[in-house]
């Protein structure tokens, strides 16, 4: 593959498999950026719970989905999200956005909306791109397609240690039935579902640490 020719990693899979460790990883490994789309559904939601809207509520979503004004920036190849202007990274990962972000996830003007943003913001420079739709939806020429995954049960200890990190204690089996809730959504979901992409390379990280997955995906990319 041409150096100096734009391209696409595209990587799918479900919540808490690690896809974006292992992405932001890929990313400065080859010096390209990473783009996390599962941070624009999350700032989407922080826009409805800041309006008092249920992320459920389809109709009403519909009637103010031009109102919630989000934009993408890089700075210092760190992505930051913007919701009317204000810088919410700090905002997006919490357990009430989450929920909120899978809910509205299922509506598909949102999801219009939010890959049109994504499609945009890879327009101008090379980029390994997450999701849950990337391979199949937003990205479907791209040269490099992975789907990355992992027992439900692994996620939930891997988010759990997470949560450990910041001093938050947390409860195994409710961590693993909001995962598989938020798999059910994004499996079952009319408009894009989560599936692995018939060319995508299979990666099951259950047994696997960081380094082999980045290593893995690594030893696909020929440039
Ligand atoms: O990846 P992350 O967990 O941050 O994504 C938040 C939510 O956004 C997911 O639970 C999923 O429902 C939704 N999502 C999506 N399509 C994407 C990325 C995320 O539906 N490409």
């Amino acid at each position: 593959m041409d150096k100096n020719k734009l391209y696409i990693i595209a990587v799918d899979g479900p919540a808490g498999a690690g896809k974006s460790t292992v992405c932001s990883d890929v990313a400065k490994k080859l010096g390209i950026l990473h783009l996390d789309t599962g941070a624009t559904y999350r700032t989407f939601a922080l826009g409805l719970i800041k309006k008092g809207i249920d992320a459920s509520d389809s109709d009403a979503i519909k009637n103010i989905l031009n109102d919630i004004n989000i934009s993408i920036e890089f700075e210092n190849n760190t992505q930051i999200m913007y919701l009317d202007g204000v810088n919410v990274n700090g905002m997006i990962r919490t357990n009430e956005v989450s929920a909120a972000a899978s809910a509205c996830a299922v509506i598909p003007e949102v999801r219009l909306k939010m890959v049109d943003l994504q499609r945009q913001t890879a327009q101008k420079i090379s980029m390994i791109v997450d999701g849950r739709d990337i391979c199949t939806y937003v990205f479907p020429d791209a040269p490099y397609k992975f789907y990355i995954t992992a027992d439900v049960s692994e996620r939930a200890k891997r988010r759990a240690a997470q949560l450990a990190e910041k001093g938050i204690v947390s409860d195994i089996e409710q961590l693993e039935k909001e995962i598989a809730a938020r798999d059910h959504n994004d499996m079952n979901r009319k408009m894009a579902p989560l599936r692995i992409a018939d060319d995508a390379v299979l990666i099951d990280t259950t047994h696997m640490t960081q380094k082999e997955v980045v290593d893995k995906v690594l030893s696909y990319i020929k440039l």
